[in-house]
């Protein structure tokens, strides 16, 4: 049960994700159900001995042959939205006209019962900021604007008398007539208002939730699982910033896998691909928990390893590349072959105010250094 609810959750709130025809379809949606609740409602109370002490009769039973037409209306629209969806799911037109077939029935719904009730205010409020979430936003504009002008041409109709205020309900002659009505508003209202509010919940949630994910993706390099370059460039001016002028000292690593070019040539890019993810996870095993390595490049990486000596960086990455030199590729023939890679790195203990740019600079000349005395080496900045 928890695995259906979960899904049907999932389902709903992925509202988002719908095209523009099927986004117009909810508010069709949300409008039949509760317009047939509400001839379900008249036709029980008009089978009542008791009917005229609590409605207008002849009211309600016209108002029941004009819901009658608004569900009928209701229904052919969702039949234009399914045979749309297929030719143009993106057009906005259909989001338009349901979104003010919406608008005006609230509306009119709003006035057989009496449009300045806080049930029915409840609604008008909460269907439009439901709608800001996931619907067109003007098409929502537009909506709203429909729905005020309805609500205010009835309103002053009713204040200078042209209309009657709630026609469909008797004046309430006494405590249970008054009951009658308080209770008919609030079954009207409520379940459509719980209905938006849990819509709204569940994709506001789920909108969190993606926005974690694409924040997430955007810091992450997609073959290695590391942070991605802008997001170790990132932390390492955090890291500058932070023992700027009174240290501690940090270091800064730049790290080249060796002939790597040859890899890809001789095993195929697969292979080197592979080994890019290896290598990462490698390195990352062999690193303090501290410390933090992203991808700068192809085959590049880079090391932030804050409060660490120049002697403590030299011990870590001997291991690392000692670690990355022991490492086994097998290829997918059974074959096997042995990679390593070349170390440079810089220590801000000399001078905390050293700035990122220049900490990446001398760390890849000692990484130039650590490739032309023969690769698979640590060389340390002067
Ligand atoms: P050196 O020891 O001097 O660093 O030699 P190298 O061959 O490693 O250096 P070079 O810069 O010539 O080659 C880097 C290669 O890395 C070239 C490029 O095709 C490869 N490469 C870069 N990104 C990727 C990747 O994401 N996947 C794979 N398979 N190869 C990549
Ligand atoms: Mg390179
Ligand atoms: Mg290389």
């Amino acid at each position: 049960m928890p695995t259906t609810l979960h899904s049907w959750r999932r389902k709903l709130a992925a509202v988002l994700e719908w095209s523009p025809v099927d986004k117009g379809q909810i508010p069709l949606f949300m409008l039949v159900p509760i317009m047939s609740q509400y001839v379900l409602w008249a036709y029980v109370v008009l089978q009542r001995p008791d009917r005229e002490r609590l409605v207008v009769v002849p009211t309600l039973e016209l108002h029941l042959i004009l819901c009658l037409a608004i569900i009928a209306g209701g229904v052919l629209l969702m039949l234009l939205g399914a045979w749309l969806r297929r030719r143009t799911p993106a057009s906005l037109f259909f989001q338009h006209l349901a979104v003010q077939y919406y608008a005006a029935t609230l509306i009119f719904m709003g006035y057989q019962v009496g449009l300045t009730e806080i049930a029915a205010g409840l609604v008008l409020l909460g269907a439009p900021v439901f709608g800001f979430i996931v619907l067109d936003r003007r098409a929502v504009w537009l909506g709203t604007l429909t729905s005020l002008v309805l609500f205010f041409a009835l309103s002053l109709a009713t204040l200078h008398g042209h209309l009657p205020y709630a026609p469909i309900l008797a004046p309430a002659a006494d405590a249970s007539a008054r009951q009658f009505h308080f209770y008919s508003l609030i079954g009207f209202s409520a379940p459509h208002f719980i209905f938006i509010l849990l819509l709204a919940d569940q994709t506001l949630h789920f909108w969190r939730r993606r926005e974690d994910t694409i924040r997430e993706l955007s810091r992450t390099d997609v073959l290695t699982g590391l942070p991605n370059r802008r997001s170790i460039l990132e932390l390492l001016e955090k890291e500058t910033a932070r023992t700027r002028r009174h240290g501690p000292p940090m270091c800064v690593v730049i790290l080249d896998l060796d002939h790597f070019k040859r890899v890809n040539d001789t095993w195929g890019h697969p292979t080197g691909d592979r080994v890019l993810q290896t290598a990462a996870r490698v390195l990352r095993e062999n690193l303090r928990t501290c410390d933090t390595i992203g991808r700068y490049g192809g085959e590049e990486f880079l090391m932030v390893l804050p409060d660490t000596s120049v002697e403590g960086a030299a011990a870590l990455l001997e291991r690392c590349r000692a670690a990355l030199a022991a490492t086994e590729i097998r290829t997918g023939t059974g074959e096997h072959f042995h990679i390593s890679a070349s170390f440079g790195v810089m220590s801000n203990h000399k001078d905390f105010d050293v700035d990122a740019a220049a900490l990446i600079k001398a760390a890849d000349d000692a990484l130039y250094r650590a490739k032309e005395n023969g690769r698979n080496r640590v060389e340390m900045a002067a």
